[in-house]
């Protein structure tokens, strides 16, 4: 299907069929998975001129350009790059947005590798890194200096789940020169368009929900026509290309991820209102819940929620989250998400500076799987009633 057909079509619709041309391929319904380095050219001239379209396999295969499409068509994007893992999606915009000298702003709920990233490299490479309170919105107007350059977003947050003002945040980095960075994970195009929102460049880490099987990692840095001409010359600059069958997956991924989601969504928001009732549980972190605090912005700007939440218990600490880990036989404790499985990880969240950890107690996150919901809520029930005992 065209790009132009899609768009008016549902979603499932498009995700069945969006990226893919079969008939420039034989037919076969899915792009082949393309290993190259080299790409041969037909005669010299074509060689000096690069005149056509594969030239060296850093810069693109159809395997990548198959993938790319179906993101920009997702994101409305005017492109995206693919790299190797999230935090590369993280990483490269960084790169290509910033210079020495130059002052960036930082959710304080961000991700914590894109914390050490920007606390080290950004720090060493001469930057000057300022974290923000993610529930600033406009008032993020007051940090901006004549060297902001990118104002980096992330909603919900990592772990605390707070939903940030996107929109108001994006027309005050505007007003001051600054590209407005999101990484968009939790959400997925599906459920936030972030360019939409006024965001420049919308970063996901594919490991989670469009990859969806906790077997692959990659990740998408898509961006809207003004910023795509530097992203696109960082990531040629910097060779870090992903490999092609971690690019299929993804590919194989997305034509599912509608309806994983759907059940992901329904199964985390079942679990989520029942624990609010369980005892021994003293808040329950997830923004598609009336008692969250970012309800309201959430529900205006978000078309969905996706299966990761965090739950405060009510006293306890250390000992208390590990026996309700522990408890559990269903949950395995490991880290990533978005997979088909249910995993649970005990939250850290020392290093924030601004949004700081519930006082109540220790916060564990929860990834809910697209395993039965009633099994999910007998292994929690192990789990709280473990910590209650411990
Ligand atoms: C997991 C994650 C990443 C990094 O993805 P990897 O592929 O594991 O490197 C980036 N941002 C967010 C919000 C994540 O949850």
């Amino acid at each position: 299907m065209a790009k132009s057909e899609n768009v008016s079509k549902g979603i499932n619709t498009r995700l069945a069929h969006m990226g893919n041309d079969p008939h420039a391929y034989f037919g076969f319904v899915n792009p082949p998975v393309v290993h190259a380095s080299t790409v041969l050219f037909r005669s010299a001239e074509t060689m000096a001129n690069r005149n056509q379209r594969y030239t060296y396999g850093t810069h693109g295969t159809p395997t990548t350009d198959a993938l790319a499409a179906a993101m920009d068509e997702l994101e409305g994007s005017a492109g995206t790059v693919i790299v190797p893992s999230g935090l590369a999606a993280v990483v490269l915009p960084m790169l290509a947005f910033l210079s020495a000298g130059d002052h960036a702003l930082i959710t304080d709920s961000v991700y914590a590798p894109t914390r050490n990233f920007a606390d080290t490299m950004l720090k060493r490479f001469g930057l000057e890194i300022e974290y923000y309170d993610p529930l600033i919105g406009a008032g993020i107007s007051a940090l901006m200096k004549p060297n902001t350059k990118v104002v980096f977003t992330e909603s919900p947050g990592s772990n605390t789940f707070e939903i940030q003002d996107i929109p108001a945040i994006a027309d005050a980095a505007h007003a001051g020169g600054a590209v407005v960075l999101m990484d968009n994970t939790w959400a997925t195009p599906l459920y936030f368009k972030a360019l939409d929102f006024g965001v420049d460049v919308s970063i996901h880490a594919a490991t989670k929900y469009p990859a969806g099987h906790s077997d692959v990692l990659l990740g998408t840095v898509s961006a809207n026509a003004a910023c795509w001409p530097r992203l696109h010359d960082t990531f040629r600059a910097m060779g870090c290309c992903a490999a092609p069958d971690d690019v299929y997956q993804v590919l194989r991924g997305l034509r599912t991820m509608g309806v994983r989601l759907e059940r992901h969504q329904e199964s985390a928001l079942d679990i989520a209102r029942w624990l609010e009732r369980q005892p021994g549980v003293a808040h329950v972190l997830h923004p598609a819940l009336e008692s969250h605090p970012g309800h309201k912005l959430w529900s205006r700007d978000f078309a969905g929620s996706s299966g990761i939440f965090s739950v405060v218990l009510s006293g306890g600490g250390a000992k208390q989250a590990h026996a309700f880990l522990d408890a559990l036989e269903i949950f395995g404790l490991g880290y990533s998400w978005g997979g088909f499985e249910s995993l649970a990880v005990p939250v850290f969240l020392g290093d924030r500076t601004i949004a700081k950890a519930p006082a109540e107690g220790p916060v564990i996150r929860l990834q809910i799987g697209l395993e039965d919901v009633e099994d999910l809520k007998a292994d929690i029930a192990r789990g709280l009633a473990a910590a209650a005992g411990a």
